[in-house]
């Protein structure tokens, strides 16, 4: 049996575990099934995001006319853009791999647990005192051998369809229908209730369905009852809250449904690491799971799902098992970003988690108007709202709608990650008038609502 100090399943986010253990010496086997990397920069949010750059230069010409510009698009050449991105796609895996130094061997292969301290992969065992289990996440299988999920997409190979049917209402369908449609692809979204982005705070998904709809064709209620694909194309049967049936024909059928856990592939019932109810692997404020010296990061606990979160929690776990690291890493916070037009950044808690929760708030929800350069943008919808603490003065949750959401979000970031009192947003100096300084009438108007709220109690 092949003895090393540290064994990683799964080379995504983790990959960075194998770099810094073995430059200090340590014997390391990294085990990956796909490609080194992972979903992030493979089939995630980088590509996803190479994607946005050409939709919004594309949206911009299209909605020039705002700026009193008339223009027109001669031609989008897409096969240029998906061979850019795949292009991109296809540096990831080697470039991850060279950075590993000789003490880090490579396994191709599906990983398994044989008991709490061996795996084995393709036919072989290996051993080592510490294993970190960080297998991600997977696409809920389209429901059809021809739709796609967003794994089918990247890279992009073959014909490029001429129209797109995608099924979901989370970020990842709201990101690439933005793109779809941005280019000239005939998109339609089939959202099966009246919630669109439904996580995110109600004010702010009610701006994003109301502005999101004029840039992509939503069907809302609306979900396929059957698939039928003939000639290259599907004949799908839409059937919507009232029963009702339509006929509806695309190129492609996207699902972007959910992620599951990747934890099947692992054979955990060899093991002692227990699994939640959506199969996701239990652990400790030390990310260890139930079996001694047996680790889980990123998004395979089923926690944050983000890459950030995986990233900081894979450098949190070098300290521990590197370093000695005696405190748990806890996330004072956990932004998100949804990429789309409008763009959506967002922090902390929703005000109807607040309400739900109990949670005694105060809110503050106001246009970006005072700023030059908003105004500039001539566009009426953007927003910051904060949901703030009226005793402690800390930013519950903070929400914002509009170009750059989620530039303009690291502001407030920084003081929460400070000693988080939303005062310091009031009182602070912004450059006149640059974007940021739209945040400034949402903190006055949170400690106006904070003085007003302790008058009244
Ligand atoms: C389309 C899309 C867009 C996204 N956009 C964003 C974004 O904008 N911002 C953001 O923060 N997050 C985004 N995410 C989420 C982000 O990609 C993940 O949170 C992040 O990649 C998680 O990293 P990880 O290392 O935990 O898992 P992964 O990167 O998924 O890596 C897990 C690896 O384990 C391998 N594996 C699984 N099982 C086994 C096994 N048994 N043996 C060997 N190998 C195995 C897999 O092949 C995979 O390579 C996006 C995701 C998608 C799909």
């Amino acid at each position: 049996m092949k003895k090393f100090d540290l064994i990683i399943i799964g080379a995504g986010r983790a990959s960075n575990l194998a770099v810094t253990a073995s430059k200090m010496g340590k014997k390391v086997a990294i085990i990956e099934k796909s490609k080194f990397g992972g979903t992030c920069p493979n089939r995630g949010c980088v590509p996803s995001k190479l994607l946005i750059g050409y939709a919004h230069v594309a949206r911009a010409i299209k909605e020039s006319n705002r700026h009193f510009i008339d223009s027109t698009i001669n031609k989008i050449d897409i096969e240029k853009i998906f061979e850019e991105t795949n292009k991109y796609i296809s540096k990831i895996d080697p470039s991850y791999k060279s950075r590993f130094n000789e003490n880090v061997e490579i396994i191709y292969g599906t990983g398994k647990f044989v008991s709490n301290n061996i795996v084995s992969v393709n036919g072989e065992e290996l051993t080592a005192p510490k294993i970190v289990i960080a297998t991600g996440t997977k696409p809920i299988k389209a429901p059809h051998e021809k739709a796609w999920t967003s794994d089918d997409i990247f890279p992009l190979e073959g014909e490029i369809p001429k129209s797109i049917t995608i099924v979901g209402s989370g970020f990842i369908a709201c990101e690439l229908a933005n793109f779809f449609a941005a280019v000239g692809i005939q998109t339609t979204l089939l959202v099966r209730s009246q919630r669109i982005l439904g996580n995110e705070d109600s004010d702010i998904s009610a701006i994003f369905k109301e502005e999101f709809s004029k840039n992509v064709d939503i069907l809302f209620d609306t979900s396929i009852d059957e698939i039928d694909y003939t000639n290259n194309q599907f004949d799908l049967t839409l059937i919507n809250k009232d029963n009702n049936k339509t006929k509806h024909k695309s190129q492609a059928l996207l699902y972007a449904t959910g992620r599951e856990s990747n934890t099947n592939s692992l054979d955990l019932q060899n093991t002692d690491i227990e699994v939640d109810e959506r199969n996701y692997i239990k652990r400790d404020d030390f990310f260890e799971t139930n079996a001694k010296g047996v680790y889980v990061v990123g998004d395979a606990s089923g926690e944050n799902m983000l890459q950030h979160a995986a990233a900081q929690e894979v450098n949190y776990l070098g300290k521990i098992l590197l370093e000695g690291e005696k405190e748990p890493l806890k996330f004072k916070y956990m932004p998100h970003a949804v990429f789309t037009e409008p763009e959506i950044a967002s922090v902390g808690i929703t005000e109807q988690k607040a309400k739900e929760q109990n949670i005694e708030y105060v809110t503050s929800i106001t246009p970006w108007l005072a700023s030059a350069k908003a105004m500039s943008t001539r566009l009426k919808y953007p927003r910051t709202k904060f949901i703030i603490d009226p005793n402690t003065y800390e930013i519950l949750g903070c929400h914002l709608i509009g170009p750059e959401s989620s530039t303009m979000m690291h502001q407030i970031l920084a003081v929460m990650h400070l000693d988080n009192d939303v005062r310091h947003l009031k009182e602070m100096l912004y450059i006149h008038p640059a974007l940021s300084e739209a945040i400034l009438p949402a903190a006055v108007g949170a400690v106006k609502a904070i003085e007003s709220y302790k008058k009244d109690k």
